[in-house]
């Protein structure tokens, strides 16, 4: 935004200074014309030699300062991902311990599967959660106990992230980007889901079966679900 309005003056400037030195070269002529009496031939001819000038000043000293000011904003500070080797990016930058694997497992609260299918990697309340591979939207919503829920669908593949912050930032038929923020680490507890039995141990509603925030990631190809880690 300041380099535009930087760009913006100065293209001002440029013109400004090129409206002054047309404007001096009439003075010029017209000095010559009526006090140095100069002949109908050599106004023509100084008005050339002027002009010629004047073009040669404004293609060696402004155009590259205008082209300078323009072409580079091609180069937008491009992200760098880091890919893994099947081509995904990990879900919640800086954050990499998982409190639960997948597999069997003694459920932490009540409703959580005994069988847990997915991954658990604890984060605060409004981490960025990033899309691991461009994709569509094909879910967001409550979904038991995932609480609030997105899926991200590509080839085969559908990946969930749950217990996210009920504010979307997306919505259902968007095709997102690689890398791009799609969603944020949810509360611990949400108010006015219809129907949630899912409650904390001071009996308020919880984000689904949780015991804190965190990001639950599930993998399925074909729906039928795998361990995320074997990709990352
Ligand atoms: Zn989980």
């Amino acid at each position: 935004m300041l380099i535009k309005f930087i760009n913006f003056f100065l293209i001002l400037e440029v013109v400004a200074f090129c409206r002054n030195i047309f404007l001096a070269f009439c003075q010029i002529l017209w000095y010559n014309y009526r006090i140095g009496g100069d002949s109908i031939q050599k106004l023509i001819s100084r008005t050339i030699f002027l002009f010629a000038v004047f073009v040669i000043f404004i293609s060696v000293f402004f155009i590259p300062v205008l082209e300078g000011t323009t072409s580079h904003r091609v180069l937008e500070n491009p992200e760098i991902l880091d890919l893994n080797p099947n081509g995904f990016v990990w879900p919640i930058p800086g954050y990499t311990r998982l409190s639960s694997p997948f597999g069997k497992r003694t459920a932490p609260t009540g409703g959580a599967s005994s069988f847990h299918y997915g991954c658990d990697i604890p984060a605060p309340q409004g981490t960025k959660l990033i899309a691991i591979h461009d994709g569509e939207i094909t879910f967001l919503n409550f979904l038991g106990a995932g609480g609030y829920t997105l899926t991200l669908s590509f080839d085969a593949f559908q990946v969930t992230y749950c217990h996210i912050d009920p504010h979307f930032i997306v919505s259902v038929g968007d095709f997102v980007k690689q890398g791009q923020v799609i969603a944020y680490v949810g509360p611990r507890n949400v108010y006015g889901v219809p129907g949630n039995p899912y409650k904390d141990e001071n009996g308020n509603p919880t984000n689904g079966a949780t015991t804190g925030s965190h990001l639950h990631i599930g993998f399925r190809i074909h729906q039928q679900y795998q361990n995320p880690m074997d990709f990352f």
